[in-house]
């Protein structure tokens, strides 16, 4: 029996009563899934946790977020009024400005009437007689449809350190994905951050001029790169506007889908004078080409990899000052590019300064955290202000923060302990009319680009069930053992898939999640497209439908 829902806060009664779709997350994947879906006529219901639509850069509103792609490479590509509407203000976008732009294109294409916001769903069980979904909130409501389509983000389960004490610290302590809305005042404050990963490395470049004083808590350093950003001009707003089919084109030739595309060279094929030039170059220039576009084996080969990791080292050592920060700055236990590299601007420089002290936590542990700061085995350091920058339970987590139940009580969460089965990334297996955007084995890069994509092919598959009348639409057991082949021969000789990461399932905060798993498609995205176009102009026969 479905409960009727309450009156929705916002969305629109009559689709909240009676929904063909539910979605859920109103972040960039849910609000491109749901102006697909109402193209093709249906009631769409987006459930939503926070108070609007945004996901990742409405709850992630810490000093200094902004994105690591181009700015005219990562806004949605969908609609060229938009692209010629939107002035991006910097090549780097800062969270401020992606949010306003997102809030235009909800705007714009009329979204949020769909959505229903403070909606957080903390179950969602398949009626398999019914072929039903029903979804449950936080406060008990129910809602109930035929299909249910994920758009959790990848990155949305944040995570607090498992520190003994966590609680007990007086003043205010916050993670960076729960950054206050009004902004936090840090003027003249002795503030704690625990965390050296993106977030990190932005909230500490950017927080450090203010703040009487900053001690980072480091427990594994991490490579980092020069970010170059800068405003965009008037002159070259023009040109990116006039340029956006060959921006776009080149995107999908990278397997990334960011503009940069992977040198043909080798790194160890090469003279040094060679190597240390293209490097240099690398160095120099915007974005993540010294990541994603150097020479084909810096990610394959640990010979390359060990070669990149001693250029970058040096760099880190000629920045910092002083010779003992610098080493403790530079990663021992991974080599570069190894771990999703954090893009910087003065990050290193930063440890020059005297009121930033670096706290390696190899040499002394946190013991806890007290009621006036951190104590580590060798010193009580106390603070005004804490800062978590301690990451999220990547791709995973926010499938297991909702109790998900399919056919006979199935749970999700139990049959993705280890690495998920799913097929093409976009069902998991045993879970009918459940389909996901950016769920786990999709090709992952430059965001947008991959989520238009898989929303455009989950779209197609809807299209393809509604044409045919057809109710339930489920993965075929051979198919999705042919596709975690697949998913497991691409990663295959990649150096990343050995290091701990939230990109190899890693998080020493989450019980259980202490072993490598494989989470995204690692074939590339131009092969991801290769593929599902042709299930997709194949007829879907990997599916079983009723
Ligand atoms: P992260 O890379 O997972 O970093 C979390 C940090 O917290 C790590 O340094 C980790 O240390 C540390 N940590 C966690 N628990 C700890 C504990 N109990 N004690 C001590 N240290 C602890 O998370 P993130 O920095 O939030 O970044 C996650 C991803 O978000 C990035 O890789 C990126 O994909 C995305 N992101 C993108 C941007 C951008 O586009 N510019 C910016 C920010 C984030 P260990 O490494 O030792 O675990």
């Amino acid at each position: 029996m479905v409960a009727k829902p309450l009156v929705a806060q916002r969305a629109d009664p009559e689709t909240v009563a009676d929904p063909d779709v539910i979605v859920i997350g109103a972040g960039i994947s849910g609000m491109y899934q749901l102006y697909r879906l109402r193209e093709l006529g249906m009631r769409v219901l987006v459930l939503e946790a926070g108070s609007d639509i945004g996901g990742t850069w409405y709850w992630n509103r810490y000093p200094g977020a902004r994105f690591d792609s181009e700015s005219w490479s990562y806004g949605y590509s969908f609609s060229k009024e938009l692209l010629q509407e939107w002035d991006w203000p910097e090549h780097f976008s800062a969270q401020p400005d992606t949010l306003r732009y997102l809030e235009y294109v909800a705007d714009k294409f009329d979204l949020r009437k769909h959505m229903r916001f403070h909606s957080r769903v903390v179950a969602a069980r398949f009626d398999d007689e019914a072929s039903i979904w029903t979804v449950e909130l936080e406060s008990g409501e129910r809602f109930a449809a035929p299909l249910l389509i994920t758009a959790l983000g990848p990155l949305s389960a944040h995570t607090l350190p498992n520190i003994p004490g966590r609680d007990s610290f007086a003043g205010p302590a916050w993670h960076t994905a729960r950054w206050p809305h009004g902004g936090v005042d840090l003027k003249g404050k002795r503030v704690g951050i625990i965390g050296t990963g993106a977030t990190a490395i932005q909230t500490i470049q950017t927080i450090a001029k203010d703040v009487g004083h900053l001690t980072v808590f480091q427990r594994t350093p991490n490579w980092a790169a020069p970010l170059h950003n800068r405003k965009i001009t008037d002159e070259e707003q023009t040109r990116i506007k006039a340029s956006y089919d060959e921006i776009f084109e080149r995107c999908r030739q990278t397997s990334t889908c960011f503009i940069h595309a992977t040198d043909s060279r080798k790194a160890l094929e090469v003279s040094a004078e060679e190597r240390e030039a293209f490097w240099e170059k690398l160095y120099s220039e915007p974005g993540f080409g010294i990541w994603v576009g150097n020479f084909q084996d810096v990610l394959t080969d640990p010979r390359a990899n060990d070669l990149a990791s001693a250029f970058m080292a040096k760099k880190i050592r000629q920045r910092v000052k002083d010779p003992e920060v610098a080493d403790r700055l530079i990663p021992k236990n991974h080599g570069f590019g190894t771990r999703r590299l954090p893009l910087e601007t003065n990050y290193f420089e930063v440890y020059n300064q005297d009121n930033v002290r670096l706290v390696d936590l190899n040499e002394t542990p946190i013991e806890a955290i007290t009621p006036r700061g951190i104590r580590t085995s060798a010193e009580a350091h106390e603070f005004d202000i804490l800062i978590y920058a301690t990451g999220f339970d990547g791709v995973t987590g926010p499938y297991d923060r909702i109790d998900i139940r399919g056919p006979g009580g199935r749970r999700l969460k139990d049959d993705w302990t280890g690495t998920p089965r799913t097929l093409l990334g976009v069902q998991a297996e045993g879970f009918p009319n459940m389909l996901m955007v950016l769920g786990p084995h999709t090709a992952r890069g430059n965001i947008p680009r991959n989520i238009e994509e898989v929303v455009d092919w989950v779209t197609g598959l809807v299209k393809h069930m509604r044409e045919h009348g057809l109710k339930r639409v489920e993965p075929r057991p051979e198919a999705v053992a042919d596709w975690a082949g697949h998913v497991g021969k691409a990663v295959e000789g990649l150096l990343f898939a050995g290091v701990n990461s939230w990109q190899t399932g890693i998080n020493r905060n989450v019980e259980g999640r202490d072993v490598l798993r494989v989470l995204g498609y690692y074939g590339g995205a131009v092969e991801y497209r290769r593929i599902t176009g042709e299930v997709a102009a194949g007829g879907y026969r990997e599916f079983r439908f009723d």
